[in-house]
């Protein structure tokens, strides 16, 4: 069993990390529903993390709402929209919890299975993970290939990534701040979380519809979170180019020694350009595919040399900064 650490209160402290982009129609609803559920877990204090990851729509005005009404509410608003993977960094950066928890604000992954992941912390489970049983509401299409997406990722990683895992999880605080110590620009969140090892186990839960709004992963950002995962997990690719190479030099050479045997001992020999046309159009094709994939890497070192900063806040309301915060509504403390 594990004994909670004091940091000043006589309680273990829980931080939900909730990242939101344009989501006014779910934050009031996640919201209660996070504060119902929380409050029947009556040996931790929670705080809630919410940060708007630039939403263009009412999300960060319900946000300072919220905040105003509700002293465990903290909100960190970005300067814009970084992504789901900077945002979820963004709020475990400020959290404050000994455990924390990340979860969508979409109601997706519902808030009451936090206190069974607690369950699973408090018997020693470094890493909760919700292990999607179910998923209602989503086409087939996006079930099909988030399905062949991890069953591919699992294939070409260097690390086991958990198989129908989202990014709602429940994380120690040695886990949290292994993840913050990973300065990479990719997020691909539960990759990086598989990554830091510890005790890491699976709760199956149903995932549910989103209860309003439209996803926010349409099948482009879907691609790119893949490429995103596959590359920063994986050299497969890289090595494919040689395997490629190899396959093609191959060819190639039959093709010499088919000529050369053509040539020699049959007499109708026609110069046969089609022949030619669609070798080099095949070594171009393949050429091209590998400049790609050397492309793709030089592409993340580049990204990852320039050093910027991972994510900008423009705003942030609740929690105790050493300078004040210039936006900091007066009202609030
Ligand atoms: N999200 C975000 N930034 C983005 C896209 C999404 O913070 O650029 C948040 C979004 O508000 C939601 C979560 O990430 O809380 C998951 O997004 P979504 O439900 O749209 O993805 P899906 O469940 O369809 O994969
Ligand atoms: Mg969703």
């Amino acid at each position: 069993m594990r004994t909670f650490p004091s940091r000043g209160s006589p309680r273990a402290l829980l931080s939900v990390v909730v990242p939101c982009f344009d989501e006014e129609a779910v934050i009031g609803k996640i919201h209660r529903r996070l504060v119902v559920t929380l409050e029947t877990v009556s040996d931790l204090e929670f705080e809630l993390v919410y940060v708007d990851d630039g939403s263009r729509d009412a999300t960060l005005d319900l946000l300072r709402g919220l905040r105003r009404a509700d002293a465990r509410v903290r909100v960190l608003a970005l300067s814009r929209n970084f992504g789901h993977g900077m945002a979820v960094t963004a709020g475990l950066e400020c959290a404050a919890g000994d455990v924390v928890a990340v979860i969508d604000a979409d109601l997706q992954d519902p808030p009451e299975i936090i206190p069974e992941m607690l369950a699973r912390w408090r018997a020693g489970a470094d890493v909760a993970y919700g292990l999607r049983a179910e998923r209602d509401g989503e086409t087939r299409f996006k079930r099909w290939t988030a399905s062949a997406f991890y069953r591919l990722l699992d294939r070409l990683a260097d690390i086991p990534v958990p198989l129908d895992t989202g990014d709602f999880r429940l994380m120690d605080r040695a886990v949290v701040d292994a993840f913050l110590a990973m300065p990479e620009r990719d997020r691909f969140v539960r990759g990086m979380v598989a990554w830091t090892g510890f005790r890491q186990e699976p709760v199956p839960y149903r995932r549910a519809a989103r209860a309003a709004g439209e996803s926010k992963y349409p099948f482009g950002k879907m691609l790119r979170l893949a490429i995103d995962g596959i590359a920063s997990f994986s050299l497969v690719p890289l090595r494919l180019a040689t395997w490629l190479g190899l396959l093609v030099s191959g060819l190639a050479c039959a093709g010499i020694v088919y000529a050369v045997v053509l040539r020699l001992f049959t007499a109708t020999w026609v110069s046969g350009w089609t022949s030619l046309l669609v070798a080099v159009l095949f070594l171009g094709g393949v050429q091209l595919l590998c400049l790609g994939v050397l492309g793709a890497y030089l592409g993340r070192i580049y990204g990852e040399v320039k050093r910027r900063p991972l994510y900008l806040v423009k705003e942030r309301l609740g929690f105790p900064s050493t300078r004040p915060a210039a936006r900091e509504e007066p009202a609030d403390e």
